[in-house]
């Protein structure tokens, strides 16, 4: 390819709407165009990263034993009545009606229309397990598309779904995918770490994501983890607290209401009472599904909203507002303002405590009087009737690994893959079943496996650049060199370079010629910013039979012979090929 053919603009400015350095330097060397709000272009050096990250895929999935097939993008309102999404997927799903008045969706995922598929076709036992997939473009109606391809609301996604008679069979499969996620992801040059996760809208018991770790704002979730192989989404994560037990008795010793005045916070009411928070019952409302619940936990600890989502079989979760705490209030006959709420005496609302609750004694609460709190209570001075305990509590950092007992560590990750276990969560309800040996119906167990085809690419370049551009791993870069004649006004410099070029190209190289009559200046800083693997520049050096070889990894430069440069690009296109 010759760079004045390329279709490629690079910019001189980052665009003003990136915040990530995947989305800026994506879209500031001509790799992307945004079209609208979390909707992308993928121009012709992207589509052949994109690409190659899914032939990496399409390898390892096809190795593992999964077939390929290709599904409808929009699909019909009928089977996600049949599954029960249709109303508890949420805002994400982006709804549409036809001429005929007939209720569509784009697909966020595919597993009602792949259920069916199976209903139809797999009717016994002696055709399963079975694994199969598809790569395409997915729709969901992000509320913060951002961060360009890393959360866009089209998005490219591999998607592969398992059907099997066992769970034991799941189950072998689940490590099948696993073991192909590690090779499809270590081949894009990218380092990941399974971490175990909540299951989401997806559903499903136990799930686990791919992780890039990373330091910057790319990685939207906390992942902690332990020397030992402890890791976990903060979504799931769990510890044991080294102060687990805590007693106020010290502070005080019975039960009564006292004067508080002016303590909305936690942080005011422990310095009024000249207490640790640890001894103050924190209660929190929320509202998920539209209905209130009351979130009990010690005071110095938060409150993971997905782990209280889950805990009451929620799809979405906010706190509430301060109106919507008083209207609790008053429907309860109390007019306390939030600061001053609590447990005690209300009536017909879920009310769940943390598990840090249980071993609280003679603490300072709420009781739904404005500038007031009881101190010295238990759990017996509040008349809960069926308090439920669960885990709602966000792990933090230096709390105990539950596995090993040593002190848990938080990074970021950005999340570049997610397999579930389902189970029949989608079987049962759509009565997908298969005859079994015994001769009777039973619902297939089944697995899904996702893979960001586009986030990959995205994280790809959050792990590999500098500031002056991306660096490509070689397995997914668009073009694996470039060749640079210095001045193409000098005969024997284009010349040498246009052999070097051909030689690279009928040695299966795929390569660039950087033909623009250009100061030498622009065509590095384009090459740098493009991120070719390796640069070969023809300049003066060429009178003593020498060009100059840089890797864009490590910026080391060395001088070759323009035959030793070809063979060293050669050689490293084949071992990564092999
Ligand atoms: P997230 O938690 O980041 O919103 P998710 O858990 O909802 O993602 P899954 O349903 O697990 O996503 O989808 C499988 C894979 O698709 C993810 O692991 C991710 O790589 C990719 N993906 C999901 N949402 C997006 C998006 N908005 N933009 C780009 N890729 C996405
Ligand atoms: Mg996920």
């Amino acid at each position: 390819m010759k760079m004045s053919n390329l279709f490629v603009q690079t910019l001189r400015e980052f665009p003003s709407d990136a915040e990530v350095i995947s989305h800026k330097m994506l879209a500031r060397a001509g790799y992307i165009r945004k079209l609208t709000s979390g909707v992308y272009n993928y121009l012709p050096l992207m589509w052949r990263v994109l690409r190659k990250v899914e032939t990496i895929v399409r390898d390892e999935m096809d190795k593992a034993g999964a077939q390929e097939l290709l599904m409808p993008f929009v699909q019909p309102k009928e089977l996600w009545m049949e599954s029960g999404r249709w109303e508890a997927y949420g805002k994400e799903l982006m709804r549409l009606t036809d001429r005929h008045n007939r209720e569509m969706c784009l697909g966020p995922t595919h597993e009602e229309i792949i259920t069916a598929i199976a209903r139809d076709v797999l009717k016994s036992y002696k055709q399963l397990p079975t694994n199969l997939y598809q790569i395409q473009s997915k729709f969901r109606d992000e509320v913060r598309p951002r961060f360009g391809l890393l959360r866009g609301r089209e998005f490219i996604m591999k998607d592969a779904y398992s059907f099997a008679t066992s769970q034991e069979d799941l189950e072998k499969e689940y490590k099948n995918m696993a073991q192909a996620y590690t090779n499809i992801f270590k081949r894009c040059g990218l380092d990941t770490k399974m971490v175990q996760s909540d299951s989401g809208a997806i559903g499903g018991s136990v799930s686990h994501e791919f992780m890039v770790i990373t330091d910057t704002d790319a990685g939207e979730n906390d992942v902690f983890y332990c020397e030992c192989d402890y890791a976990a989404n903060s979504n799931h994560a769990v510890s044991n607290l080294p102060d687990a037990v805590v007693d106020g008795s010290n502070f005080f010793d019975t039960a009564k209401v006292i004067d508080t005045p002016s303590t909305h916070t936690i942080e005011q009411l422990a310095e009024f009472l000249s207490i640790p928070s640890t001894i103050i019952l924190k209660s929190l409302v929320y509202i998920v599904d539209k209905k209130p619940v009351i979130a009990l936990i010690r005071a110095d600890k938060t409150v993971e909203e997905t782990k209280l989502m889950n805990a009451v079989g929620g799809m979405d979760i906010r706190i509430a507002t301060s109106a919507e705490i008083e209207e609790l209030m008053q429907q309860n006959g109390f007019d306390a303002v939030p600061g001053f709420i609590g447990p005690k005496g209300i009536k017909n609302i879920t009310i769940i405590a943390d598990n840090t609750v249980k071993n609280m004694k003679n603490f300072v609460v709420g009781v739904n009087q404005t500038d007031k709190h009881m101190v010295g209570a238990n759990l017996s001075d509040l008349d809960i009737s069926d308090l439920k305990y669960e885990d709602l509590r966000l792990v933090e950092a230096g709390e105990y690994c539950p596995q090993c007992g040593k002190s848990l560590k938080v990074t970021r990750g950005i999340e570049v893959g997610n397999i579930f276990q389902l189970g029949t969560k989608y079987s049962k309800p759509m009565n997908a079943v298969y005859l079994d040996a015994d001769g009777k119906a039973k619902p297939y167990i089944m697995g899904c496996y996702g893979i960001g085809i586009s986030r990959t690419a995205a994280a790809a370049v959050e792990a590999h650049h500098d500031e002056w551009g991306i660096k490509w791993p070689l397995a997914i870069a668009p073009y694996h060199a470039i060749v640079i004649p210095v001045s193409t006004k000098d005969e024997t410099q284009l010349k040498v370079a246009t052999e070097l070029y051909e030689k690279l190209l009928s040695n299966g190289v795929e390569v660039v010629i950087d033909d623009r009559d250009e100061r030498p200046g622009v065509k590095f800083k384009d090459a740098d910013l493009i991120g070719f693997p390796f640069k070969i520049t023809v300049g003066k050096t060429i009178s003593e039979g020498l060009v100059e070889f840089v890797v864009r990894e490590d910026g080391e430069k060395i001088q070759l012979t323009p035959d030793e440069a070809v063979q060293v690009i050669v050689e490293a296109v084949k071992r990564n090929q092999a």
